[in-house]
């Protein structure tokens, strides 16, 4: 197994997480980009979203819900936040497991660089 993103789910690799449940697994990015950066995680790997099948419909509704329940717990909820799923090298993907990333807590520019 070569994916960091299994390896955290496995506790291989170390990681400050924020929530697991049966399918998932929330933790701080390691370089974080807002005063609130954390990746939402299905435990099962999926490369990218261009891997994606119908059977994993249920796992993104999960993903999303679960960054809307993180945001609101830190308080963010009213304020705004951005979740954002980059795929392939133009979105600037860098590891091949699929992650939500759920950015609060500072004014985020649109159009993103
Ligand atoms: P992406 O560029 O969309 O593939 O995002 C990958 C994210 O994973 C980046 O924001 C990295 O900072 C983050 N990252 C890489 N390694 C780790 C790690 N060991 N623990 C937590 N986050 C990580
Ligand atoms: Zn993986």
């Amino acid at each position: 197994m070569s994916c960091l993103f299994c390896k955290i789910v496995a506790g291989e690799v170390p990681a400050k997480r924020v929530h697991e449940d049966e399918e998932l697994v929330a933790f701080e990015d390691i370089n974080p980009q807002a005063p609130l950066h954390v990746l939402v995680i299905p435990k099962r790997h999926i490369s990218t979203l261009n891997d994606m099948t119908a059977a994993d419909d249920a796992i993104v509704g999960q993903m999303a819900r679960r960054a809307a329940a993180i945001a609101r717990e830190r308080g963010f909820d009213g304020s705004g936040y951005r979740t954002v799923l980059n795929c392939n090298s133009d979105a600037g993907q860098t590891v091949f497991h699929i992650h939500l990333h759920l950015l609060a807590g500072r004014r985020l520019a649109w159009p993103p660089g």
